[in-house]
């Protein structure tokens, strides 16, 4: 375990000595960028390695039931549950490269590192549909060659045991920090002081699992410890990003070289580039971006490449600010004056001919419940659920959907009884849904929902 350590801490002086991180960011005023999604003040991601079964039986639906994203690194010859894999990615989970055999990369030549990656990540490919395999976690901790991992990922992990700043120090060995019975987070409180610090400087923890109870996995993490760890960042979940390995990468990477440019102004309408240089196939997480509002503005709206972003208007000191998430290279984003509050009671946009509501089935419910609805035509569909504070406590849907009846079920198993309100946002595709003062004009409607546990 030492002879391990020391070689990833040589690895890092060698990056630090010859080789200086070079941002290029052009953020014009009064715009700025959230260094973590959301303006929040820290990231962390749960990486779980080696394919233990309690990965995808326990972890990935504790995780569902937050709305968070982990990652799964998976060697491809130890009889990875394909099915079970690409469900998770289906829900917006990762997976990731842990190679082919779990090879030792001190033991072999590059060629035979580079072999081992690359087969790892086509057989990933070709077993699971969707967003490619883009990262990586070293067996044994045993970092690789530089420039053969950057051909093919965004980010490699090693395991320093340090939580990273809000840039890594090296993208090609992020540190990670070994959870479990062998490892130096084991309680609810270790989880909860590795938050805290890294709260202090905006930093991004990287948490290696392997075994969860007694699934076999080295070093077991209790599910009760690893379920206390989640929900307490659920608590948090304004302040802390819980996201996957390759996204909180690709943000990182992103924001470090991201422009933000208006290219016109005007009273009620703005227009804005938000690009980056680097690949759209892969590069394509949005990223945070916020600004005062102009000032006889009370609110506003914003799509970008014509489809409704979610605009969050709150006030930072004296002033107001307008926040949204835009896709590098998505195309221009357009800021609008409104003067709709979008405040939760507003009901004056329902409109029956564009979509119907229902009310959810079954009703009051225990722990599961499905909401449905009918769409008239083509539509952008946010579906939330809300407490009776108004706190956001689950998205449902956030996309685009066809014309038609759609049904979606709430699993509440993880919240407390209760009255809940349920709300569709919905816009129509196309122009007609932006009034006459240029305002995108959604539409929306809310009901309640009871939970008797
Ligand atoms: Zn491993």
């Amino acid at each position: 375990m030492l002879q391990k350590k020391v070689a990833c801490l040589i690895h890092i002086f060698i990056f630090l000595v010859f080789s200086i991180p070079v941002y290029s960011q052009t953020i014009v005023s009064p715009y700025e960028v959230g260094t973590w999604m959301g303006f929040r003040d820290a990231a962390v991601s749960y990486t779980f390695d080696d394919n233990c079964t309690n990965q995808l039986k326990v972890a990935v639906p504790m995780f569902d039931s937050c709305g968070f994203k982990l990652t799964l690194f998976t060697v491809t010859n130890w009889s990875p549950n394909w099915s079970g894999l690409s469900n998770a990615v289906a829900n917006g989970h990762e997976v990731g490269n842990h190679t082919v055999s779990h090879a030792d990369f001190r033991d072999i030549t590059d060629e035979q590192e580079e072999l081992e990656i690359s087969t790892a990540s086509n057989l990933i490919n070709t077993n699971i549909t969707g967003p490619k395999c883009i990262t990586l976690a070293y067996p044994y901790c045993a970092p690789g060659n530089d420039s053969i991992c950057a051909l093919y990922f965004v980010a490699a992990r090693g395991c320093q045991q340090f939580v990273e700043g809000s840039t890594p120090v090296d993208f090609m060995c992020v540190s990670s920090i070994i959870c479990g019975s062998s490892g130096s987070v084991e309680t609810a409180g270790d989880f909860e002081n590795n938050l805290n610090y890294a709260l202090t400087f905006k930093g991004w923890i990287v948490y290696l699992i392997h075994g969860i109870d007694d699934d076999g996995g080295y070093s077991p993490l209790s599910s009760g410890v690893l379920r206390a760890s989640v929900q307490h960042l659920y608590e948090q979940k304004e302040k802390v990003w819980v996201t996957s390995f390759g996204n909180a990468a690709r943000y990182i990477r992103e924001r470090n070289c991201l422009s933000v440019t208006e290219t016109s102004s005007q009273d009620s309408t703005i227009i804005l580039q938000v690009t980056d240089t680097l690949d759209n196939d892969i590069y394509n997480v949005p990223v945070t971006i916020r600004r005062p509002l102009p000032n006889d503005w009370i609110s506003a709206t914003a799509d970008q490449n014509g489809m409704p972003l979610d605009v969050v208007t709150s006030d930072i000191d004296t002033l107001r600010y307008m926040m949204f998430d835009a896709v590098p290279d998505g195309g221009d984003v357009v800021i609008r004056k409104s003067n709709i509050t979008g405040a939760m009671d507003e009901q004056s946009a329902v409109n029956p001919d564009r979509y119907r509501l229902y009310q959810n089935y079954p009703n009051p419910f225990n722990p599961k419940t499905v909401i449905s609805y009918k769409l008239t035509v083509n539509s952008k569909i946010v579906l939330k659920i809300y407490d009776m504070l108004g706190r956001e406590a689950a998205v449902l849907v956030n996309g685009n959907q066809s014309a038609g009846e759609h049904a979606v079920e709430w699993n509440a198993r993880n919240y407390p009884s209760g009255v809940y309100l349920y709300r569709l946002q919905v816009y129509p595709v196309g122009q007609e849904w932006h009034a006459q003062n240029g305002a995108v004009k959604g539409y929306f409607e809310t009901k309640k929902l009871v939970l008797i546990k």
